[in-house]
């Protein structure tokens, strides 16, 4: 039997300036280290035959697969703040799509599997330490229910990629719903083919916003379903405590899922101030600027639709800022509604968000444990004898002063202490991808080839919000010798 993957591809029947056609370069000696098997099954996979070494070699792009179109997209985008013109996939290469069991379009593309028109200096490789964290981090995302790219496999090549010293390659099997982002867009805005953004912008409504095609102004109506989608993603983002730290327009998917997972980190401590990517020196993506950089990105999507809003660009861009005026809200009402869930609140009465402001205010002064005092709220609210959250304060009074108010605020509420606590762990995850259990992981595997450490990590994340007794070390905070400082993003 040989591995059949049920393509149906659409982005390379687009015209050729969208792509390069390219075939991922064959490696050495692939040796599959991990198959997500609930996700191959979702995509129609065979999961059996993808742990063959025939499946090894798809999925190092050692072989090709039958039905495949394989390309490396175009794109463009803002990186830090500046303009590039041309970034494209450097070291990724859509293999297709599939049609998935939910009748959803789902792209498949190998990441690190060898250079493309796109690479400009760089080698089209991926190291091991990279593709561990994208497939733990990826899938800890979706296991909380945030929309983002999936994994679906990671194989070593047998070869080794140079980066600072000699690591181990590797290579990424991406899923995504597409790879579509707004540098995709400013790569034909800054050409000035407004025939080709029509182009692209017909298929991101078909494929990602079906509901808006055949409407007055589907180009309007798009801008403002990708605001309302990216508004409501970093909201999510920032109620977990996660850091993209690299929120670059190129980094910034249309169908509003988190894409490329680089020096992202999810922080220990709160503080609105963190960073933790080594390249991000002056704290542009930092956790609290995410919203920010997520309107900012969108206002550089919108320039490129103008050209599609009409002739009269004065209005047009009257328009475009009417649409992108709707994004504080749209964050503003996600993240306030889920701050008052954390918090264990059914109902939305004046002076909540002053609460619950307090207790993230307290949390920054006293370095609370960000998760786990929201996870030990819940215990506090199942049991008003429990008293685990006030640890995670520096000066515990200062959570008893909050306490107070909060226990007033909830005796308005008529749910019992055990539908809260029900609720709020329903919200408020006891386990993430801590930064020192992932570090652990990678200098496993990296180090001694053993992949044990990240088995059981990855199983423990897919359960995040349930107590696992076992596993309990793993919602632990790093003590001070583990903590990790610094992400990067390995590229
Ligand atoms: P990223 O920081 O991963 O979002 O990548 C930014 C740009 O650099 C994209 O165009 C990537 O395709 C490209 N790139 C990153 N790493 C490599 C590499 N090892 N070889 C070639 N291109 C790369
Ligand atoms: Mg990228």
């Amino acid at each position: 039997m040989t591995v059949h993957f049920p393509f149906q591809n659409s982005y390379s029947a687009l015209p050729d300036s969208f792509f390069a056609r390219v075939a991922p370069t064959p490696v050495a000696a692939p040796r599959l280290i991990k198959l997500n098997r609930p996700l191959a099954v979702q995509l129609g996979l065979d999961p059996d035959l993808l742990e063959t070494p025939e499946g090894a070699e798809i999925l190092a792009g050692k072989t090709v697969p039958d039905g495949a179109d394989p390309i490396a997209m175009a794109y463009a985008g803002h990186q830090f703040g500046q303009f590039v013109p041309q970034l494209g996939d450097g070291r990724a290469i859509l293999l297709g799509e599939v049609i998935d069991r939910d009748g959803v379009r789902r792209d498949i593309q190998l990441k690190g599997s060898g250079p493309t028109p796109f690479s400009r200096r760089g080698d089209g490789r991926a190291a091991l330490g990279p593709v561990l964290r994208e497939y733990i981090v990826s899938e800890a995302m979706y296991a909380l229910g945030i929309p983002t790219t999936r994994s679906l496999a990671a194989v070593v090549t047998g070869e080794h990629v140079i980066r600072e010293t000699a690591l181990p390659g590797a290579v990424l099997t991406r899923v995504a719903s597409s790879h579509i982002r707004v540098g995709t867009f400013q790569f034909f805005a800054v050409r000035r083919d407004t025939d080709a953004i029509r182009r692209l912008a017909d298929h991101v409504i078909a494929r990602h916003y079906p509901e808006l095609s055949g409407t007055e102004r589907p180009y309007h109506a798009l801008l403002a379903g990708v605001v309302a989608r990216q508004a409501e993603l970093v909201a999510r983002w920032l109620l977990v405590g996660f850091i993209h730290g690299v929120m670059n327009t190129d980094n910034s998917s249309i169908s509003g899922e988190t894409i490329d997972y680089g020096p992202c980190a999810f922080m220990d401590a709160y503080n609105p101030a963190q960073v933790f990517s080594s390249i991000d020196e002056m704290g542009r993506y930092a956790y609290a600027n995410q919203p920010r950089i997520a309107l900012w990105n969108l206002t550089r999507l919108a320039e490129c639709l103008l050209p599609l809003f009409g002739e009269e660009q004065d209005k047009a861009v009257e328009q475009a800022q009417e649409i992108l005026g709707a994004f504080p809200e749209t964050f503003s009402k996600a993240y306030q509604a889920g701050l008052r869930k954390k918090v264990g609140l059914f109902t939305e009465r004046d002076g909540d968000e002053a609460l619950i402001q307090d207790l993230l205010d307290a949390m920054a002064k006293n370095q609370a444990d960000f998760t786990l005092t929201f996870r030990r709220l819940g215990d506090a609210a199942g049991d008003p004898a429990a008293d685990d959250a006030r640890a995670e304060f520096m000066d515990p009074a200062a959570f008893d002063e909050w306490a107070r108010r909060w226990r007033e605020r909830l005796a308005a509420e008529p749910q019992s202490a055990a539908e809260r606590q029900t609720a709020m762990n329903a919200v408020n995850p006891i386990f993430i991808p801590r930064n020192h259990r992932v570090e652990a992981v990678i200098q496993a595997a990296v180090n001694n080839d053993d992949y044990a450490p990240f088995e059981e990590l990855v199983k423990v994340l897919a359960r995040p919000y349930e107590d696992q007794p076992d596993y309990a070390a793993y919602a632990d905070p790093p003590l001070p010798d583990q903590r990790v400082l610094q992400t990067f993003c390995g590229t």
